[in-house]
Formats: structure tokens, C-alpha cells, sequence
């Protein structure tokens, strides 16, 4: 075996040696050898070409009872992405993550924190709404959260907040509880990610505001220092 492809190198070298020599005696002094320029990496798609290539989705069962696809708002170049889990019945009708009731708790942290909604951006990590407010599955996150690596592929934000334990769990691909993750700073493909608790569950849970209000506060300090 070895002896087979040394012998096949001295053939191939030998071959190599006889035309450089026939070049030679045709005059030809140095072989300019190129080699092939490697193709140029891919750049990331923008908003609108993400959005393009999502289409009128079919590739999980939650388009058969949406009325549109929620594909996400706000500022295009953000620093800041909110990341929640799925439009409801009010985003599914105007076609606008975070428009109810957590919506609206959310805009309310958003300007608690000096900024508004134009500022940021916000999305989820599906883009249809489940039937009866339901968790997202996982074959549906699967067919859907690619599109979402790639609106914040597209943004490239400097942080992101994951709002409640499906985002985080998503996004961190972990199982653990957001009481546990909430509060801390997480490494998403370079981008550092704060998980919180989902406005839905300060509805429900107001005395847990304050425990938001914290996370918040982490977040600015780290948003003043970057
Ligand atoms: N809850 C979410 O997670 N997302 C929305 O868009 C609305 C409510």
C-alpha cells in the first residue's frame, strides 16, 4: 500500500519534471501557478430578504389556523432585541408581536428604560400563533427558530432579552427553569443575552415587577458600559 502510492508520487513528480523540462525548451523561464481564489463568505441576509425567504410559511402545522404570520418590528439596526415566545390572539390579528395586554406591560419596560418600541426590535421565536395561547411545540420551534437566528443575524444586535422560559430555553437550547436562568448574562453566537420573565407572567405574578425591574437595570448598566 504504501510502497503503491510512493510509486505513484515518484510517477507523478517524474510527469511533472518532463513538462516543466518540454516548457523550458520552448522557452518558457517560471510557472505562474494560481490557485482557485476561495469563494467570498456568505453575507447575512437583510430584514426584508429574511422575511422574503419565510414567505407564506407552511413548514409546520401552525399556519393552518393563523390569520397572518407575526415576523417581528421595530428598529432594523437595534441594539437591543426582545425575543418572546409567540403572537397571540391580538398579535395573530394585527399582525404585530407584543400588541396585548403583555404588549403593552412590555412597552411600558421599554420606556421605563428610556427608550420606545421604534428603538428596539421584538420578535418571537415562532412566527404563528399556537391554537389557544398554547406552548409552542418542538417540531414547530425546529421549522421556525432558523429564521429567527437569522433576523438576528441580520440585526446582529448588542444584546439581547429573552422574555420567559421558552425564549431562553430556546435560544440557550437548555431545559433549565428561567427562575433559574432570569438575572444573568449568556453567551448567544457572541451576543450576550439576558434572560427575564415574560410579561405574561407579570400579569399574573405582579409582585415578581420588581424582580424584572432588576434585570433591567443589569441590562442598562451593561448596555452604558458597551
Ligand atoms: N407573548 C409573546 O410571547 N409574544 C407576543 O408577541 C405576544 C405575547
Amino acid at each position: 500500500m504504501v510502497s503503491d502510492s510512493r510509486s505513484e508520487l515518484r510517477e507523478i513528480a517524474g510527469q511533472v519534471r518532463a513538462h516543466l523540462e518540454a516548457q523550458r525548451e520552448l522557452g518558457l523561464e517560471y510557472t505562474d501557478i494560481r490557485w482557485p481564489e476561495p469563494p467570498a463568505p456568505a453575507r447575512p441576509l437583510n430584514l426584508e430578504e429574511v422575511r422574503e425567504e419565510l414567505g407564506e410559511c407552511t413548514r409546520c402545522k401552525l399556519h393552518r389556523h393563523r390569520t397572518q404570520i407575526v415576523f417581528g418590528v421595530g428598529n432594523p439596526k437595534a441594539r437591543l432585541v426582545f425575543v418572546g415566545e409567540a403572537p397571540g390572539a391580538d398579535e395573530d390579528a394585527q399582525g404585530e408581536p407584543f400588541v396585548g395586554r403583555a404588549g403593552q406591560l412590555l412597552t411600558k419596560i421599554i420606556q421605563a428604560m428610556g427608550m420606545q418600541r421604534e428603538d428596539v426590535y421584538i420578535c418571537n421565536i415562532i412566527k404563528c400563533r399556537p391554537p389557544n395561547n398554547r406552548t409552542p411545540e418542538s417540531e414547530e420551534i425546529l421549522a421556525c427558530s432558523p429564521f429567527l437566528l437569522k433576523q438576528l443575524r441580520a440585526i446582529s444586535p448588542q444584546f439581547i432579552c429573552a422574555l420567559g422560559g421558552p425564549a431562553t430555553q430556546t435560544l440557550l437550547k437548555t431545559k433549565e427553569t428561567i427562575s433559574r436562568l432570569r438575572g444573568k448574562f449568556y453567551d448567544y453566537h457572541g451576543i450576550p443575552l439576558l434572560a427575564t420573565y415574560h410579561p405574561a407572567f407579570l400579569l399574573r405574578n405582579p409582585h415578581e415587577k420588581k424582580t424584572v425591574w432588576e434585570d433591567m437595570k443589569l441590562l442598562l448598566h451593561e448596555m452604558q458600559r458597551a
